[in-house]
């Protein structure tokens, strides 16, 4: 058994009287591609805040390679490993996909950006495993504007890799693409694993089955199903949380 990474245990998330989340378990193994689901309110991306300490839970804990993380603020899950790569693109349209990284790997050593030049020549090697680590080698020259939206969602996920997370969390990564796009980002969000370690939201559940180690399904802001895609696939409470909403 691989060592869990990430354990949440009776996290519970309240909005005033209304529950958003309620007595949620998660085990994530280190290196695996664990994917949460559910119908639209179930709380996928309230669990993606609460673990990533952008909203406090109500109740519960959340343990990060084996140190309990609850009360500990954003910042410094980040310097933990944690990584979250956001659906608002921080991508600068008029520079090279390779400048980019750059300025992503810059960022999280701390160079300042003006002093950016300085820096290029020690940062080289990291921006060349990146740009493979996103897919993006072949486009490294490119104008960051000029690439599909799909290549701009992996150049996003680039850039949070830049701070070389254990652990990085990817919201709906898929939402909006083309079909060459999807199947592109999709093998390379596989690809993350086993180096890091992925948590996914993501709508497409046929991609989902493909690629995930473990599923966790929410309805209504509780587990209803957790386990390998096949079982998931063939839960009933997963077809009905799905067909009722
Ligand atoms: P999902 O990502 O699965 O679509 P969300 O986590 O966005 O679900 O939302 C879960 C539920 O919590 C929804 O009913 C939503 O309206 C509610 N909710 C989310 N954020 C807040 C908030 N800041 N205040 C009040 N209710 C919220």
């Amino acid at each position: 058994m691989a060592e869990t990474l990430l354990e949440a245990r009776g996290l519970g998330v309240r909005f005033g009287d209304f529950r958003a989340l309620s007595e949620v378990v998660l085990d994530v193994a280190a290196g695996s591609l664990h994917a949460v689901i559910g119908p639209n309110g179930a709380g996928k991306t309230t669990l993606f805040n609460v673990l990533t300490g952008r909203i406090a839970p109500s109740e519960g804990r959340i343990v990060l390679a084996g140190r309990d993380v609850t009360r500990l603020p954003a910042h410094r899950r980040v310097h933990l490993g944690m990584a979250r790569s956001f659906q608002v693109t921080n991508i600068f349209a008029d520079l090279t996909v390779a400048e980019n990284l750059r300025l992503a790997v810059q960022a999280v050593s701390g160079a300042e950006p003006w002093v950016f030049w300085r820096a290029r020549t020690p940062s080289r090697e990291k921006v060349a495993a990146l740009l493979d680590e996103a897919g993006l080698a072949a486009r490294a020259d490119w104008r960051a504007g000029d690439l599909s939206h799909g290549g701009q969602r992996a150049l996003e996920i680039g850039m949070a890799l830049a701070a070389d997370p254990r652990i990085i969390f990817l919201d709906e990564p898929l939402a909006g693409m083309g079909i060459d796009d999807i199947h592109r980002t999709k093998e390379m969000i596989h690809d993350l694993v086993p180096a890091r370690t992925v948590v996914l939201i993501e709508h497409n559940m046929r991609v989902v089955l493909d690629i995930s180690d473990r599923i966790t399904v929410l309805a209504q802001g509780r587990p209803i199903a957790e386990g390998a895609p096949a079982m998931i696939r063939s839960d009933a409470a997963v077809r009905e949380a799905y067909l009722g909403s």
